[in-house]
């Protein structure tokens, strides 16, 4: 048997959350089928994956964003039939409203913008909201917007779509195995130091998720990555929804619902949520999120709240909302994290083009540039405006 100091990999992934799987997966189409996922907990994808909403959507405000959009639902919709059936991509759409003139300018705007990038959103006035969405209050509404290739997938479903495709062409998964450390020779990393002992390998790629920041000081490399905790509060019953509904939200509010199991979720962004590794879920979230549900899905009020389903999870945040993506400067070691709260959606695409990246040394499909690390530095920085 070889055992772990012997054997060399082409590529050592630390973090198999559904990043790590999907460029996992994707080298291996590529012929790079040495790889090693090296994963703390036992099963993979039970970080922040674990704790997704399932969104997917093309309604982002920058074009890196919509292009990378685009390019995992037709990823999402070129996979195999039972890739798909795990993956369950169901296109039940966005659905973004406002009751203020202003915000609604900015919408039809962003619509056109999205619209000239190739994204399926259309504008829609108050009647047509009124007559298509009956849960949500619509009296006080001047629009909103519909993108109907958005919808869902299965976070988990997605993971493992990766991951087992990735083992049966030969990838390694190292359960309950932490990287504690890198292995350098003459500024070049070439290996993993575990608590299982050291992992070598031709490449190393962080996508360790929230946890990124730790594994690249390893490296000396330090990222503008923090971990913020997003809460989502899940409701009793509510029979008189349809189901499914799309994502919905409301501008105003930045309240965000969907259908979730027999009841609904509901997510909202807390400013004062400080940066954290903190799971448990905020026990005043329901009270801060009451006047947005009375206010704009008042059916919700009478539902319940079902407290033994609300979670927390952690979204692995950068200043712009951009992921960071290749080069971290050091020699054999690469980025692949920072997906903020479209980790799930924007797998697909990062798992494709980061593999070209490895595999050519460039990446044609999707320009990388936006997502360096090196932009940081150029204070340049492209905003993400629709964080959710
Ligand atoms: C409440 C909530 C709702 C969300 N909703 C959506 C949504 O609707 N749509 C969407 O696209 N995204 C959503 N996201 C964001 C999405 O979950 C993340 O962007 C995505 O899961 C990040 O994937 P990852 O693989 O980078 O991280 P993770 O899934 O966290 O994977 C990283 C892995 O690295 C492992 N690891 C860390 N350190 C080490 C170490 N030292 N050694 C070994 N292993 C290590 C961890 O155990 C983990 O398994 C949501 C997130 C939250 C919290």
């Amino acid at each position: 048997m070889v055992s772990m100091k012997e054997r060399k990999y082409d590529v050592a992934i630390i973090g198999a959350g559904v990043i790590g799987c999907s460029l996992a997966y994707y080298l291996t189409t590529r012929g790079i089928n040495n790889v090693v996922l090296i994963e703390k907990e036992e099963f993979p994808g039970t970080g922040s994956t674990s704790k997704a909403n399932g969104g997917i959507r093309a309604q982002f405000t920058t074009e890196p964003h919509v292009q990378m959009s685009l390019l995992s639902m037709r990823l999402l919709e070129e996979m195999d039939e039972e890739m798909q059936s795990q993956a369950r991509y169901v296109k039940a759409g966005y659905l973004f409203v406002t009751a203020r003139s202003e915000n609604f300018k900015k919408l039809k705007e962003l619509v056109q913008f999205q619209q000239r990038l190739g994204v399926a959103v259309e504008l829609l006035d108050k009647s047509q909201i009124e007559a298509g969405y009956t849960y949500l209050r619509t009296d006080d509404l001047v629009g909103g917007s519909y993108g109907k290739q958005d919808g869902f997938i299965d976070p988990g479903g997605l993971t493992y779509a990766y991951y087992s495709r990735a083992l049966a062409r030969g990838v390694q998964f190292l359960a309950n195995t932490r990287a504690t450390g890198l292995l350098f020779k003459e500024n070049r990393v070439y290996g993993v130091k575990t608590d299982k002992g050291d992992v070598l390998a031709e490449l190393i790629v962080n996508a360790a998720g929230p946890y990124a920041a730790v594994v690249a000081n390893w490296a000396n490399v330090s990222l503008p990555l923090e971990p913020v905790k997003r809460n989502i509060g899940v409701t009793g019953p509510t029979p008189d929804f349809p189901n499914p509904i799309p994502m919905t939200i409301d501008l105003d509010t930045g309240l965000v619902i969907r259908r979730e199991g027999e009841g609904c979720s509901m997510a909202w962004a807390d400013p004062d949520e400080p940066p954290g590794f903190n799971l448990q879920f905020d026990p005043n979230f329901i009270e801060k999120i009451a006047p947005k549900m009375e206010k704009r899905f008042p059916k919700l009020m009478e539902a319940g709240i079902n407290f033994s389903k609300c979670w927390a999870g952690l979204y692995p945040e950068t200043p712009d909302h951009h992921a960071i993506l290749g080069e971290s400067g050091v020699s054999g070691f690469l980025l692949a994290t920072g997906l903020g709260g479209h980790g799930v959606m924007h797998a697909p695409a990062v798992g494709f083009t980061l593999s070209e990246f490895i595999a050519t040394g460039q990446s044609t499909t999707l320009d990388l540039a936006p997502f360096t690390l090196q932009r940081f530095k150029t204070g340049k920085l492209n905003i993400e405006r629709a964080v959710l």
